[in-house]
């Protein structure tokens, strides 16, 4: 017969079991907010109990996290008290600090220069003579599609210059939202959220300050073609700035987890994230899943410190979750940026998915000007960029399906990348788009006209399927001509089923 010892230790397992916490604790060597906490309490805890556990640390709730049902608190006692009281409170599933995060740039002195990432003719960028055709190949994919204003890119970071005359253009604006009249019009939860939001100041400006935001915006969709500047990988797209770097370039994890479900609820596609720090923090996995369980991708830098991913490991690009996407960064040689004395790119044999260009990369900094960054924070949103072209291209793609293609397909595998990165590969955004699509839509056999007016129409056909009758087309292009068809005379107009 069991003593009453083991009975306990039972029923305690059983307990844990049921209870399937995840208790987090503070990680020693990383640096965090004084004096403010992220919690998660368990389900079924009323209001009465959850104030009573907010009283026991002296707390105050600062706000709400409402896609991973976590809350953000400022307390009076120290973090480490907190976090040690609240994670043996049974009624919490998780406390943890609220770590100090930071981007991922190196800003260099302004210097002239091409965008060899984007075309690479073997031009010499700051005194090195570069390879030919060491780039993703976006000129050549330009031919074939320039991109989408339909495609949402989250930039998450130090805010966005929207008024740059490269960024204009594409810069995001709130559909649902009047702006300037103290009305939260859309309900989201922001008061005049035109293009984003500023969770370091907590306003509706979300303008940059910094320069990095704005960098990473012009790689990832600088207006193309328009005899200004630079272009972005995607010459159309969408932007929305959401700011959780201070113009120092630090941050923390409740900001950039306001900017995460400020992007998924808002319907991003991409979120880019050109920023690292702090350690495997669960309350920022959770609001990653949340993204990827909306249908969003999470481009993330791998970090500068050319270390391996794989034995020390770089928030966020480490999560695993399907949609995070770790980009390492190479230079105009198609090597992995080595420059002894100033920064070197992480790697990682599991760790980091895919290499694209990051040395002095030139790009839209604030006021209408142009700079030279360099580091993985530059090479991450040429993979943005390029999964946007490939959106707008292929509308309804799957994370999983996009994650896939751009791993299999969309890049160039080298063997100056063996053992460094998943892919081992650089990316290649005119394999990532040129149509990968082999199977045909089945014919339309049914077309007859249907209802007929005075002076219209209707048309109605069965609809094929993506691949043969397998799938649903995305759109049609009917075409009509009053006299006899050549390609010369047609017309045309889209129709979306
Ligand atoms: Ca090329
Ligand atoms: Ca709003
Ligand atoms: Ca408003």
């Amino acid at each position: 017969m069991a003593s009453s010892r083991q009975l306990f230790a039972i029923v305690l397992l059983l307990l844990l079991a049921l209870s399937g916490t995840a208790v987090a604790k503070i990680v020693p060597g990383y640096e965090y907010v004084p004096g403010e906490v992220i919690v998660k309490f368990n389900d079924n805890v009323s209001p009465l109990e959850k104030g009573s556990v907010l009283a026991q640390v002296g707390g105050r709730k600062v706000r709400d996290f409402n896609g991973i049902k976590a809350e953000h608190w400022q307390v009076d006692s120290s973090v480490e008290a907190a976090v040690a009281n609240l994670e043996n409170d049974p009624r919490v599933a998780y406390a943890q600090p609220n770590y100090v995060l930071s981007l991922l740039g190196i800003p260099n002195d302004t210097r002239f220069g091409d965008l060899w990432g984007m075309n690479n003719t073997g031009q010499t960028v700051s005194g090195d003579p570069g390879t030919a055709d060491a780039d993703i190949d976006a000129v050549e994919a330009w031919d074939v599609f320039t991109g989408s204003a339909d495609v949402l890119v989250a930039v998450i970071d130090t805010g966005v210059d929207y008024n740059h005359p490269d960024l204009v253009d594409n810069a995001w604006t709130n559909p649902g939202e009047i702006a300037g009249n103290g009305i939260d019009d859309d309900g989201n939860g922001y008061v005049d959220d035109m293009h984003g939001y500023d969770f370091v100041n907590n306003d509706a400006d979300p303008m940059d300050d910094n320069g990095h935001g704005s960098h990473c915006s012009g790689t990832i969709g600088g207006t193309g073609n328009n005899g200004v500047g630079v272009t972005g990988v995607a010459w159309d797209v969408s932007i929305m700035g959401l700011k959780f770097l201070s113009a120092g370039g630090s941050g923390d994890t409740a900001d950039a987890i306001g900017c995460i479900e400020y992007a998924t609820a808002m319907g991003a596609d991409i979120m880019s994230n050109s920023w690292g720090g702090g350690p495997y923090d669960t309350a920022m996995e959770a609001a990653i899943t949340a993204a990827y369980n909306a249908g969003v991708f999470f481009v993330a830098a791998a970090g500068n410190n050319g270390t391996d991913n794989d034995s020390g490991a770089h928030y966020p690009s480490n999560y695993d979750v399907p949609n995070v996407i770790s980009v390492m960064a190479t230079n105009n040689d198609d090597t992995r940026v080595i420059e002894p004395g100033w920064w070197s790119s992480n790697y990682g044999a599991t760790t980091v998915d895919i290499a694209a260009p990051g040395l002095h990369i030139w790009s839209t900094t604030p006021n209408n000007t142009y700079s030279d960054y360099s580091g993985t924070s530059m090479a991450t949103p040429h993979v943005s960029g390029a999964l946007a072209l490939m959106v707008g291209r292929f509308p309804g793609i799957t994370v999983d399906a996009g994650k896939n293609l751009l791993m299999t397909v969309g890049n160039d595998p080298l063997a100056s990348l063996t053992g460094l990165c998943v892919s081992e590969s650089r990316l290649n955004v005119l394999k990532l788009i040129t149509d990968p699509d082999i199977i045909d839509p089945s014919a339309v056999i049914d077309l007859a006209a249907g209802t007929l007016g005075s002076n219209w129409a209707e048309l109605v056909w069965s609809a094929p399927g993506d691949d043969g009758t397998v799938g649903t087309a995305n759109s049609y292009d009917m075409r009509y001509s009053l006299s006899p068809i050549t390609d010369e005379l047609t017309m045309y107009s889209g129709l979306r089923p």
